[in-house]
């Protein structure tokens, strides 16, 4: 029997706020425990929370771009649990009137195909704690610095089909996050926590099989492996005529483990938060957000492709962050050719980025002019990668820098005349050999060439000066 995979992602993303979710405290991360609390965000009796203007606005932004129904009026509800870690005894999230319902968000597959991925909700809530297991021996710590801090929860529809294509959307949805500057996306402080839901159905049937669950990711490339680890459990699970068990597994480890087996149907006793009243969002407010989301990397993709004809592979990889994106412009505006910048921009300058922490250290004009002066064949490409290694900590223009390295071609047709004459002088029997049909030792002479002038001659004009002289 063959098997369809069916896949349904819940994502939780850390809004880029200076201040928690309903209080003033800071949302630094890696402060001392328990330093970022207040009585709003430890629950103390009498505390009031007063909701975040930037969270919301962060939240709409994000449902906008993803083709969101936004609701005018939304409500905050208390998600009743004990844990040690949420001090409150409660969360304050969105319930059954979400802000947003009905989102969708395109991406490319691996093999090219378009797919899109239906969302069922996005919604404000706070986060938990912290419970910290490795501080103390033998005890678990709490560190409340977390408590209160805001989220959207992005929740799709069990429609994706598999584990690549999970990991796709969350690239995708990633990207469009950090266009939108709604949260930093840093995943080592978990600023996007992946919850992944998988089942298998026979291929071509339509009912959904039972769930599994995966809990608390954050790392797209484990999110995958688990989602395949889990998919191929539940294939050979009903290929023994066994059936699926509902659970739910921590993927902290490389190996699934079982959190819970048989989900204990939680009962949160959901209620309408007291101390806060409905969420309206005036209707112009809405529109003015609307009117400012900026170009999205899908129709920046495209406008690469057709503007500069790159690849669609290249378009990808120069638009993976704005600033990637904006700097390769820049380095187009600047006068140099759309394709020799691209290639520029995915290999040096990207290598730099990664030995300086993304910091894009040549500026554009420079990176610019440097690609003129090897189109100029004032030096050759060979000492372009040399020019741009400086051209990163060195602010002097790249043909002073070519002056400084001693790399400046050498186009004088009399030096480098010379040195092919010294060449063909020191070969007579290759010569000859050319002369009587051998045309491919034109390469060795070439390479001759090069040798004598230190790698400094114009190798097109030594190419037509040897051309001329061995010419019979
Ligand atoms: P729960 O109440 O267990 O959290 P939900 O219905 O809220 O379940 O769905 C949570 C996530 O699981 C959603 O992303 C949804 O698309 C996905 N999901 C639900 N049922 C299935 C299924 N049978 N197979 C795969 N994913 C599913
Ligand atoms: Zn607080
Ligand atoms: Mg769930």
């Amino acid at each position: 029997m063959s098997w369809e995979t069916v896949i349904g992602l819940e994502v939780h993303v850390q809004l880029a706020t200076r201040t928690k979710m309903f209080c003033g405290c800071p949302t630094s991360f890696g402060d001392d425990p328990n330093t970022n609390v207040c009585p709003v965000c430890l629950g103390l009796p009498g505390a009031l929370p007063v909701p975040n203007r930037t969270a919301i606005r962060l939240a709409l932004r994000a449902a906008l771009a993803l083709d969101f129904t936004v609701h005018p009026t939304s409500i905050f509800a208390r998600k009743n649990y004990f844990y040690p870690d949420l001090p409150k005894g409660y969360q304050i999230t969105q319930f059954d009137r979400p802000l947003a319902t009905q989102g969708r968000l395109s991406f490319a597959s691996a093999d090219g195909e378009s797919v899109v991925v239906s969302i069922t909700r996005l919604h404000l809530e706070e986060d938990a704690g912290k419970s910290i297991h490795d501080r103390l021996p033998g005890k678990t710590a709490v560190d409340c610095n977390r408590a209160g801090v805001p989220l959207v929860e992005i929740v799709t529809e069990p429609v994706i089909d598999s584990p690549a294509n999970a990991r796709a959307y969350l690239v995708e949805l990633k990207r469009i996050l950090q266009y939108l500057e709604v949260s930093d996306c840093n995943m080592e402080e978990g600023h996007l926590r992946v919850d992944a839901n998988l089942s298998v159905r026979p291929a071509g049937s339509s009912g959904l099989g039972v769930k599994q669950e995966v809990k608390n990711m954050n790392s797209f490339a484990t999110v995958e492996r688990a989602l395949e680890e889990l998919r191929d459990l539940q294939v050979h699970t009903l290929e023994q005529n066994a059936a699926v068990e509902q659970a739910t597994y921590g993927a902290a480890t490389s190996e699934l483990r079982v959190m819970r087996s048989k989900e204990a149907t939680h009962d949160y006793r959901y209620f309408p938060e007291p101390d806060l009243p409905p969420l309206v969002l005036p209707a112009d407010w809405v529109d003015l957000e609307l009117a400012t989301i900026p170009e999205l990397p899908a129709a920046k993709r495209d406008r690469f492709v057709t503007q500069y004809e790159v690849s669609a592979y290249d378009a990808q990889v120069l638009s993976a962050t704005p600033d990637l994106a904006d700097y390769f412009e820049a380095v187009v505006t600047a006068r140099a050719a759309a394709k020799t910048a691209a290639n520029w921009v995915m290999g040096a300058v990207l290598r730099d980025a990664k030995e300086s922490d993304g910091a894009l250290r040549v500026p554009p004009e420079r990176l610019a002019e440097l690609i003129r002066l090897v189109a100029d064949r004032t030096v050759s490409n060979q000492a372009a990668k040399q020019i741009f290694r400086a051209m990163t900590t060195d602010g002097d223009a790249p043909a002073v820098i070519a002056g400084r390295l001693g790399v400046l071609q050498v186009r004088d047709d009399s030096q480098l005349g010379s040195w092919v004459e010294a060449v063909l002088a020191a070969h007579p029997d290759h010569v000859g050999r050319f002369r009587g049909g051998e045309k491919k030792l034109l390469g060795f002479f070439m390479g001759r060439v090069m040798q004598e002038s230190g790698g400094k001659a114009d190798p097109k004009r030594v190419n037509e000066i040897l051309r001329e002289k061995l010419a019979p």
